[in-house]
């Protein structure tokens, strides 16, 4: 399934001269939703895991579906504030501006085998902080996969030690 044709440029959001990769045409077609988590199933059975971690918000829409139809958990990981009970925290540099993120600190168990999925990879900031923390905690990660790579910011750079899977590259 030609997964591309439903992604939207939106030029200069969120800010002036950055082009936005918009997925909410392809979530809007049930084919292409579904076709979606089809090809991060089959790319994904190649990895031997136990665990799906993902972030807020356009990481969870993808990741459920995934988590269910695989028959894996899944770990939020949210903006500070948000979790409910103690968490750890890794701050880190995005392609537009600082952030910082959140986990629960009991979310990975020592030796768990760790999927870290999410919509768009950038400069890959975002994906390295989520897999310090679930290092921290214990975790390994076996395999990052995202829908998007923005392969021109060439996150794979920052992510040099693991196996990274994009569905579509630009
Ligand atoms: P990174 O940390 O620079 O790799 O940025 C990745 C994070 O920012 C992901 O959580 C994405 O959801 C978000 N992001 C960055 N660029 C885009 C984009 O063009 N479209 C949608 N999300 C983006």
């Amino acid at each position: 399934m030609d997964l591309k044709s439903f992604i939207r440029d939106i030029p200069d959001f969120p800010k002036p001269g950055i082009i936005f990769k918009d997925v909410t045409p392809l979530l809007k077609n049930p084919e292409a939703f579904k076709g979606s988590i089809a090809e991060l199933k089959k790319a994904a059975s190649e990895w031997n895991f136990d665990i799906i971690v993902a972030p807020e918000a356009r990481g969870f829409i993808f990741a459920a579906p995934l988590a269910l139809e695989m028959n894996k958990g899944f770990v939020p990981i949210r903006k500070p504030g948000k979790l409910p009970y103690k968490t750890i925290s890794k701050s880190y540099s995005l392609e537009y501006g600082n952030a910082t993120l959140e986990m629960h600190i009991d979310a990975i168990e020592k030796g768990s085998r760790v999927l870290i999925l999410d919509d768009v990879l950038a400069t890959g900031g975002t994906i390295k902080a989520i897999a310090e923390m679930i290092e921290e905690a214990g975790g390994e990660v076996v395999g990052i996969i995202t829908i998007i790579e923005l392969s021109f910011l060439e996150p794979r750079k920052k992510l040099d030690k693991y196996r990274v899977e994009a569905l579509i590259k630009y």
